[in-house]
């Protein structure tokens, strides 16, 4: 479904050339749970940036159901970044002044026009209240993120990223500021999310303790990707087999 081809990567620091990633290849099936683990500063952000087409790699290809979208005007890698991925960060990137319901909100905010959101508005306060209950956030809609813990602010961040149906939920360290309980539970929110409701996801993450939960594991050295034996692990847990 989303395919990395030969992915070239570096970053200038005054003179210095600092190459992240090497000639990556990576594929990313409809429906499963990726998780990319690596040493910090292996390339694992620059990597999901590139995926959800937030930048722009120096070579090489990207590709989504069989259509390049490294290459897209501003306009229609826009409209994928609002329509096809979700994004969840470390830092959670809630906006302070805003309600729990109104940065869950935001991207429809962004994504209409005026008329577009008057004519929708009902609907989708509708959908962003479900999605807050259903990630145990719907007692917290008025508050702002200054009231909110960091596993409430990251489930807040996971309902938002859900607002506008992503086929694609790219996850950069979601639980690298959470304790390891409240960490587990973002992930197991994550794995439920791809099990019940089909969202592909990636996610990056140094933390080895949770990528037991995903379906494969690939790690991320010298700038390229390998694939990872720990995603043979006895408590390897296929979705598919689950629904069976
Ligand atoms: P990871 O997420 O695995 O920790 P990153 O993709 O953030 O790694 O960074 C990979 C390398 O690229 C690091 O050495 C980092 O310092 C460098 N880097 C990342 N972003 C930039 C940037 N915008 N400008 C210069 N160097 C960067
Ligand atoms: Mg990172």
């Amino acid at each position: 479904m989303l395919t990395a081809e030969n992915l070239h990567k570096a970053y200038r620091r005054q003179a210095v050339r600092v190459p992240v990633l090497n000639g990556l290849d990576l594929e990313v099936k409809t429906g499963e749970f990726l998780s990319i683990v690596g040493a910090s500063g292996s390339g694992k952000s620059t990597l999901l940036h590139l995926l959800g087409t937030l930048d722009a790699p120096d070579s090489g290809r990207i590709f989504l159901d069989g259509k390049r979208i490294d290459n897209l005007p501003n306009r229609d890698r826009d409209a994928l970044r609002n329509r096809v991925f979700g994004y969840i960060f470390q830092f959670y990137h809630l906006l302070p002044e805003l309600t729990t319901l109104d940065n869950v909100l935001m991207p429809a905010y962004i994504g209409h026009s005026v008329l577009g959101w008057m004519k929708s508005r009902s609907k989708l306060r509708a959908r962003a209240m479900e999605l807050l209950t259903k990630v145990g956030m719907g007692h917290r809609i008025k508050h702002r993120p200054r009231e909110l813990s960091g596993g409430e602010l990251q489930r807040a961040a996971v309902a938002r990223a859900l607002l506008m149906n992503p086929r694609v939920l790219l996850a950069d360290e979601p639980t690298g500021n959470l304790d390891a309980a409240t960490g587990d539970e973002i992930v197991r929110l994550l794995r439920d999310l791809n099990r019940d409701d089909g969202v592909t996801i990636v996610m990056v993450t140094h933390n080895l303790d949770i990528v037991t939960a995903t379906d494969r594991v690939v790690r991320m050295v010298g700038g390229v990707v390998t694939d990872d034996t720990m995603a043979k692990k006895p408590s390897f847990h296929s979705p598919l087999l689950a629904a069976v």
